[in-house]
């Protein structure tokens, strides 16, 4: 029997309605005290951003909120990664990014984190505000081989998105700044990432007793809070991703071609992905009547969902798909 139908790329893993990742900026010793034990009982995998230039030191930057406060050292982000969390550069200075300062803040910043951390380094998080969002900043990214930049802009991300070099985040502060003064919100921007099948990067410092700054972070019991509630809305439709999970799927996603080369089977590849893209897995939506697969010969286990079976496939290379009706 045959099947009927193409398939097609899921937006997101296991075909998931929308995804959610978490983002803690500076890289601070003290997330040890509260966020990490947090995330870590509920499965939440978090990230880091990293002031390279800082690496292991207390924190001495301008009037930062956060000085006096010590930055993880490269054992520490090694730890982190060990358990699941991502790891980022957010400059090498918190200063100023932009043609001249490159060299030091995206590409020394990269290599010396990349060495300490043993692991590629593939996502840039802007310092201060979104004026190190600017064209020559993200040119320099470009070129030396991020995949993805984040921003200070609160919306959601959405599976289409054409430019990974400005990922949105969504702030949980215990209050935003002028002129709302926004309060805190456990549910922001859920209820519409369910509806657009959308991608929550949440942002803030290092969340302790109460926010170190009011409106730069979260206090311990509301980040508890925050994740309570992502996990029973999103329950088995949300993607608990870490950033660089989302990003490579999102670059593999685009980049997949499915053809059909014969009744049943199909070629399926991501060609031209760019060298940084680690994680190459796409969910492929099977068409109705699918009863079974095999990728390249071998069996593959069909997860059947409320829209369908769907599989999981490694497009690193060209693979060929055969389907089996009922
Ligand atoms: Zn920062």
């Amino acid at each position: 029997m045959s099947t009927n139908g193409t398939p097609t790329v899921a937006d997101w893993f296991q075909d998931k309605s929308w995804a959610y990742s978490i983002t803690f900026d500076e890289a601070l010793a003290d997330l040890h005290r509260f966020a990490i034990p947090i995330l870590q009982a509920a499965g939440v995998p978090g990230h880091v951003e990293v002031v390279v230039g800082q690496l292991g030191q207390v924190r001495a930057i301008g009037d930062s909120s956060y000085n006096g406060f010590r930055h993880m050292n490269a054992t520490e982000l090694r730890a982190l990664l060990a358990m699941g969390w991502g790891v980022a550069n957010h400059s090498w200075s918190h200063d100023r990014v932009n043609a001249t300062t490159a060299p030091l803040e995206l590409e020394r910043a990269k290599a010396v984190l990349e060495k300490a951390i043993g692991a590629p380094v593939s996502v840039y998080c802007s310092p201060c505000n979104n004026t190190n969002m600017n064209p020559e900043a993200l040119a320099a990214c470009r070129r030396l081989g991020y995949l993805a930049a984040m921003s200070c802009t609160d919306a959601l991300n959405r599976p289409g998105d054409a430019d990974l070099l400005w990922l949105n985040r969504t702030f949980l502060l215990t209050q935003s700044y002028e002129p709302f003064f926004s309060e805190f919100d456990p549910w922001r921007n859920i209820r519409h990432a369910q509806h657009d099948r959308g991608w929550i990067i949440d942002y803030c410092h290092c969340p302790l007793e109460r926010a170190v700054h009011l409106n730069k972070d979260c206090s311990a019991a509301e980040l508890r809070r925050r994740i309570e509630v992502v996990c029973t809305e999103g329950g088995d439709e949300v993607w608990l991703a870490r950033v660089e999970d989302a990003v490579d799927y999102r670059y593999t996603r685009r980049a997949a071609i499915i053809t059909a080369t014969g009744p049943n089977e199909f070629a399926v590849s991501a060609p031209g992905l760019p060298a940084a893209v680690r994680r190459r897995a796409l969910t492929l939506r099977l068409p109705a009547g699918t009863a079974g697969a095999t990728v390249d010969g071998a069996d593959v286990p069909l997860r059947t969902g409320r829209e369908g079976a769907t599989i999981e496939i490694d497009a690193g290379r060209s693979r060929t798909l055969r389907l089996r009706g009922r």
